[in-house]
């Protein structure tokens, strides 16, 4: 298959790819996306096909705003029409109770269904004149780095799916937050581009799942199907290495070798002189943080580098997001110096 690069002039042509059942690459404020008409179980099916994804791990449903939730949700909170009309379009999902109008494919079996309205105006138009809500992951290969430009989208999924529309890079740079709002309290199920803080000046009390923080052991059930995988790793394996800059820079110093990368703040980048080295922003810029972290542990793909350390904002508000897609990308490799007397 011929991928195709759509311009954000193209709308009828993206559109017609939904409605035909076809696999479209959308851009997002959050992150690029792998869409297909969410009520297509042959097109969804496509979707895990063409990124390797386990199925049972469930996809998103975006809609063009809160009022088409009833048509896919029942039992619907009066909370979640707050959260739309404060936070949509924009990086915010909610886990909802599904209606049977929603394939089972698309949740993966599950009675619930994850929804969202993006803030990007060329998706929303797309959306709209395919006139059925899109179901879509984060474009990359099933386990890779999720992609914030069409150049990135392009490298996993050429020759896979029939287009992708060239939206430009993703002002957010990770992913949606998802709040599941079945359950009392709301459960954060993934930190991602709205803050938790923001959350919580409407909501009040917000739990944390476990597995936002930490890895599961082995047989534990995940709450978000999704959280059980490896994910947005580089192929290098990655260190973590949390607790204050100046600390952690040393640290790193002291383990470098010939094939080491480093992802770094910006503060730190003198100090690594020789070595490949990936800056992230200021350490007092998680937002800068967010939009920089996929590409940074993309780019030492095809590189010498053989271990990849990383520095790590602490988790107040964008930081959360930064901190869980690096500690993931390491798959909880992490050294924790603040638990180190100095
Ligand atoms: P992705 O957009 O690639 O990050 O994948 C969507 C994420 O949403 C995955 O981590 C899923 O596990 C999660 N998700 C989607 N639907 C649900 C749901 N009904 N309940 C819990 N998590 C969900
Ligand atoms: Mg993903």
């Amino acid at each position: 298959m011929k991928t195709r690069l759509l311009t954000g002039q193209d709308i009828e042509a993206a559109a017609a790819i939904l409605g035909d059942g076809g696999l479209l690459g959308i851009p997002t404020e959050t992150v690029y996306g792998l869409g297909a008409n969410g009520l297509d179980p042959e097109a969804v099916r496509r979707i895990f096909e063409a990124k390797g994804r386990p199925s049972d791990n469930p996809l998103i449903l975006h809609i063009p705003d809160a009022s088409w939730l009833e048509r896919y949700c029942h039992d619907v909170p009066d909370t979640a029409y707050t959260l739309a009309e404060k936070f949509w379009p924009g990086p915010l999902t909610m886990i909802l109770p599904r209606r049977e109008t929603v394939p089972d494919v698309v949740t993966c079996g599950l009675d619930t269904v994850g929804i969202r309205c993006p803030d990007h105006p060329v998706t929303l138009a797309v959306i709209r004149a395919a006139g059925v809500p899109t179901a879509a992951p984060s474009g990359n290969r099933s386990g890779r780095p999720s992609p914030t430009c069409a150049a990135h989208m392009l490298e996993d999924m050429d020759g896979r799916i029939d287009a992708i529309v060239d939206g430009g890079p993703c002002g957010v740079g990770v992913e949606s937050t998802i709040i599941d709002l079945t359950v009392t309290p709301p459960r954060l199920l993934r930190p991602g581009g709205l803050p938790l803080e923001a959350l919580e000046a409407v909501l009040g009390e917000v739990a944390v799942d476990r597995a936002v923080l930490s890895p599961l052991s082995a047989g534990e059930k995940p709450r978000a199907p999704g959280m059980k995988y490896r994910h947005y790793a580089p192929k290098a394996p990655v260190t973590v290495v949390t607790g204050e800059g100046g600390r952690t820079a040393r640290y790193i110093r002291e383990r470098l070798g010939k094939h080491t990368g480093v992802i770094c703040f910006d503060e730190y980048a003198g100090q690594f002189p020789g070595c490949a080295l990936q800056t992230i922003g200021s350490a007092r810029d998680p937002a800068e943080q967010a939009r920089r972290v996929f590409d940074a542990l993309r780019s030492f793909d095809g590189t010498s580098v053989e271990a990849i350390y990383a520095q790590c904002p602490d988790d107040a508000g964008l930081g959360l997001a930064v901190a869980n897609r690096l500690k993931k990308a390491a798959g909880f490799q992490i050294t924790a110096l603040e638990e180190v007397e100095p």
